[in-house]
């Protein structure tokens, strides 16, 4: 498998450090309200990935944390707390924004079929963790503490841009809108491992520290977690393009001084989903949430087909009117797959390995899932059988996680007591009164021959009738009959 590198920028071969055993870890959420169908993009995909790796054959062990705590307004040091933003608009304490914003992100992913990763861990569970880094780099002198915070020193490291797709200018927080420079930091690309002097004095969360009572910087949290979880070499990184500076820059700056060696092998970034003014936000336009999505009527699984009916690495652009065409192209494809068979034929091997390769080649090139969703259109155009074709279908569904064959089965099954309801509504009446349930049963059969479309049987037992004197006169909704 091949999966592009952001940290090389290049396409390389995936090979986890440990051929048994993938070590995974997602940027999660900062639970100070709800997620945007933008950020839901990245999970998504994230997801597609994990699946796809135990699809491959590979064990994955996931890791994704919950930023309960720490997480300011701006990227960089300065801005508001988030979380204590959420809390004081709607008048809550911190931990029940953390409580309800938590749930509240799962319930949304479990309508869109994103797995939960294997381990789900929040900030706040972590605080020892983060200390012992903290010790280290301070020990290591790739950390010092000014004005009672303590900050990470990256003019100690040979490199700190790793993903400089930025420019420099970009990186110089101090020049970022409505941002002020932090006076304590030695250079402009420091960031603080630990707060002390928070600017905010309701500043609910803090913990006793070697450097005085205060909370950990953003950061470090997903170092902490990281390590704790999945020990000191990781194979993928993931998160949203958003995460990829200055956050992912110093997640690596500060573990592999501490560390003493790489950390993470592979980086994988997801980018933005856009609306026609640019990019999603929560504070721009329309918040588009998945209840919205709900609300409007569209399937939550619709908007999850739309996104991997694209790249991750390219940028989407969300209207009302793509989501429209996903959920349309959604809905004729599970009509397509409840016109299979299920039980038909046995599964033919070699055209099922046949297709199964095309739906790996294109996830095995970069996530290629647009492609992987062509190779499913191509197995309902196969000259094969159904019970292959459906047996490809719920293997790709491992991966894919569109509901297919449960949507197929429902329609099946709906399409079944609409057939029954307009035969119960058939009536068939005999003109002079007299009951007959075999004369009844062939006006029935006419009836369902019609139905089928099959005119040749439906002509034929009429035919047949007439031979016995029966003359059959259709009605709106039946027939009448009457001997002649
Ligand atoms: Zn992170």
């Amino acid at each position: 498998m091949y999966i592009y590198n952001s940290a090389s920028r290049k396409k390389e071969e995936f090979i986890p450090n440990d051929p048994n055993l993938v070590k995974m870890y997602t940027c999660g959420p900062t639970v100070y309200h709800f997620a945007h169908i933008g950020n839901l993009r990245s999970y998504i995909m994230e997801d597609i990935l994990e699946k796809y790796l135990r699809f491959a054959g590979y064990n994955v062990k996931r890791v994704m944390n919950i930023t309960d705590v720490g997480h300011l307004s701006s990227d960089a040091d300065e801005g508001e707390d988030k979380m204590l933003k959420g809390a004081k608009r709607e008048n809550k304490s911190v931990m029940e924004i953390a409580k309800f914003y938590t749930d509240a992100f799962f319930a949304d992913c479990e309508k869109l079929n994103i797995k939960t990763p294997d381990v789900v861990e929040p900030a706040t569970n972590c605080i020892d963790e983060y200390i012992n880094i903290i010790n280290g780099l301070l020990e290591k002198e790739f950390a010092y503490i000014a004005g009672g915070n303590v900050y990470f020193d990256s003019s100690k490291l040979d490199k700190y841009y790793v993903f400089n797709d930025f420019n420099e200018e970009d990186l110089a927080v101090g020049v970022r809108e409505g941002v002020e420079e932090d006076s304590n930091k030695r250079n402009k690309n420091d960031f603080v491992l630990w707060f002390t002097k928070s600017k905010f004095e309701d500043q609910a969360l803090k913990w006793d520290s070697p450097w005085g009572v205060g909370y950990p910087g953003w950061h470090i949290e997903c170092s902490g977690i990281s390590m704790k979880h999945l020990g000191e070499d990781l194979d993928i990184h993931c998160g949203g393009i958003d995460n990829a500076f200055p956050h992912h820059t110093n997640e690596i700056a500060q573990s592999e001084a501490f560390l003493g060696h790489k950390w993470c092998k592979y980086w994988m970034h997801v980018l933005h989903l856009n609306t026609n003014s640019g990019k999603m936000s929560k504070s721009k336009g329309e918040f588009l949430t998945v209840s919205l999505l709900e609300e409007k009527g569209y399937d939550p699984l619709a908007y999850r087909f739309f996104c991997l009916q694209s790249h991750y690495r390219k940028s989407l652009v969300f209207s009302w009117e793509n989501l429209d065409n996903a959920q349309t192209s959604y809905n004729k494809l599970i009509s397509r797959i409840a016109s299979l068979k299920p039980g038909e034929g046995t599964i033919d091997v070699e055209v099922y390995s046949q297709l199964k390769e095309k739906f790996s080649a294109a996830m095995d090139n970069d996530l290629n899932s647009s492609l992987a969703v062509t190779a499913l259109y191509d197995v309902l155009k196969a000259k094969t059988n159904d019970a292959t074709k459906l047996a490809l279908i719920a293997s790709f569904d491992t991966v894919l996680s569109l509901d297919l064959l449960a949507k197929a089965d429902a329609k099946r099954e709906a399409m079944k007591k609409e057939a029954a309801a307009t035969a119960a509504s058939f009536s068939i009446i005999s003109e002079s009164g007299e009951e007959n349930a075999e004369i009844t049963a062939k006006i029935q059969a006419r009836q369902d021959a019609k139905k089928a479309k099959n005119f040749a049987e439906a002509d034929r037992i009429r035919d047949e009738l007439k031979a016995e004197g029966i003359e059959i006169t259709d009605i709106p909704n039946g027939a009448k009959w009457k001997r002649v």
